[in-house]
C-alpha cells in the first residue's frame, strides 16, 4: 500500500515520475460511512485520486455547526484503505487526534490552516509526533505571513518527520475578494524558494470557497508548478454538511481534472519551457497585484477629489505633486529603477487620478 510512501516515490518527484500532480481528494467531512465509501467508490473508479481525504474533526468558524463525526469515522477511513487500497488522510489539530489516526492506520496527517498559526498547538503536535512515520501536510496559516508556515514545518522537521508537505489553501483578509480565501501566490513561491524540497500543493477548494473558481485556481498552481492538488468531493454536494458550495462529484472531479492543462517535465525542452511557464507566471501574479494596488490608489484619490470639492479646492496642486515625485525618487535611490522610469510611471498614474477627480467634480 501507500504507494504515496516517499520510500517509493518521493513526493516532490511525484510528478517526473507519475507525469501529473498528486491528487489528494474526498470530501470535507467524512458524514456517514455510506457517504465515505460511496465517494471513495467513485473516486476509485475515476483513477485519478491517489489519496482518499475527509475530515473526522472539523474547526468550524462558529459553534453549534456539524464540527465532525469524530472517532467513528476514522473506522470509515480504514475499510476505504482496506477495501479499495488507497491512503488515506485526516486533519489533525491536538495530540489526542494524532493518536486516535494512527492508532487507525492514518497514511496522511495534514495540519489545518487554524493550527499552523499557533506555534503553541504546532509543538503540542510535533511532540506528539516525535519518532512516529507518517507522511505530514502542513496548511499555510490563516494570516500571510511566511515565518509562522515555515516556523510550523521547522518544529514537525525538527519531532524526525522526513515526509513532509506543505499545502496552499489561501489566507484569511479583511479585503474585499470573490475568494473565500486570498491566494497571496507570492507566499508560497516564497515557501518554495526557501524549502525546495518540500512538495507544495493546491487546495483550490478551500481558496475559492466556491465550484466556480476550482479551475481557474487549479491551472494557476499548475502553470506555478505545483507538485499537487487537494480538492473536495461528495457523492451529493448539495446535503453535505460543511463546505458545499466548494465540493464537487467525482464526476466533476474527472470533468475538472482533462480541463487542465499540464506541462510535462520530462524533457530539457521541456523543463525549458516549463521555468518560462512558471516564471510568466509569476509576472502575471505581481501584474495583477500592480493593478489592485493601483485600483485602491485611484479609490482615494476619488474620495480626496469629493473633499476638494466640497471644500472648492482645485484638483492640481503643483506643490503636493512635485512632493509625490521627489519623495518617491528617493525612496526607490538604489532600487534598480531609474528616475526617468519612475517618472514615467508616476506621470501615468497622476493623470488618470485627476480624470478620476474631474469626473467626481463635475458629477
Ligand atoms: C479542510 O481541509 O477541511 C480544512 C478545514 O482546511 P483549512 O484548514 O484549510 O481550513
Ligand atoms: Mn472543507
Amino acid at each position: 500500500m501507500t504507494s504515496v510512501n516517499s520510500q517509493i516515490i518521493p513526493l516532490r518527484d511525484w510528478k517526473i515520475f507519475k507525469g501529473r500532480p498528486l491528487l489528494i481528494s474526498g470530501p470535507c467531512s467524512a458524514e456517514t460511512e455510506d457517504q465515505v465509501m460511496n465517494t471513495a467508490r467513485q473516486l476509485v473508479a475515476s483513477k485519478r485520486v491517489d489519496v482518499f481525504r475527509a475530515g473526522i474533526w472539523k474547526p468550524r468558524t462558529r459553534p453549534n455547526s456539524f464540527e465532525g463525526i469524530g472517532t467513528e469515522g476514522l473506522k470509515w477511513l480504514r475499510q476505504v484503505k482496506q477495501e479499495f487500497g488507497l491512503p488515506v488522510s485526516t486533519e489533525v489539530a491536538t495530540e489526542k487526534h494524532v493518536f486516535e489516526a494512527l492508532k487507525y492506520g492514518i497514511d496522511i496527517l495534514w495540519i489545518g490552516a487554524r493550527t499552523t498559526v499557533n506555534p503553541f498547538a504546532m509543538q503540542a503536535l510535533a511532540d506528539a509526533l516525535e519518532g512516529v512515520d507518517v507522511t505530514v501536510f502542513i496548511k499555510n496559516p490563516i494570516n500571510p505571513e511566511l515565518d509562522l508556515w515555515l516556523g510550523a514545518i521547522e518544529r514537525i522537521q525538527k519531532a524526525g518527520i522526513t515526509k513532509l508537505g506543505a499545502i496552499h489553501r489561501g489566507f484569511s483578509s479583511f479585503e474585499k475578494s470573490a475568494y473565500r480565501n486570498q491566494p497571496k501566490w507570492q507566499i508560497p513561491i516564497e515557501l518554495r524558494q526557501r524549502l525546495p524540497d518540500i512538495p507544495l500543493i493546491c487546495d483550490p477548494s478551500h481558496m475559492g470557497g466556491s465550484r466556480a473558481f476550482l479551475l481557474d485556481l487549479a491551472q494557476k498552481s499548475m502553470d506555478l508548478n505545483y507538485d499537487g492538488l487537494m480538492i473536495e468531493t461528495h457523492c451529493d454536494p448539495e446535503k453535505a454538511l460543511s463546505d458545499k458550495r466548494q465540493q464537487i462529484t467525482p464526476a466533476e472531479l474527472t470533468e475538472l481534472l482533462d480541463k487542465i492543462v499540464l506541462r510535462n517535465p520530462d524533457s530539457d525542452d521541456n523543463s525549458f519551457l516549463n521555468s518560462i511557464e512558471e516564471l510568466r507566471s509569476q509576472i502575471d501574479m505581481y501584474d495583477d497585484q500592480l493593478f489592485e494596488i493601483l485600483e485602491s490608489r485611484m479609490k482615494v484619490a476619488e474620495t480626496i477629489g469629493k473633499y476638494k470639492k466640497e471644500h472648492n479646492i482645485t484638483i492640481l496642486q503643483t506643490q503636493r505633486w512635485k512632493e509625490v515625485v521627489n519623495k518617491t525618487v528617493a525612496k526607490c535611490a538604489g532600487s534598480g529603477l531609474t528616475e526617468e522610469f519612475i517618472s514615467t510611471v508616476l506621470k501615468a498614474i497622476h493623470q488618470e487620478s485627476i480624470n478620476r477627480q474631474m469626473k467626481v467634480m463635475n458629477e
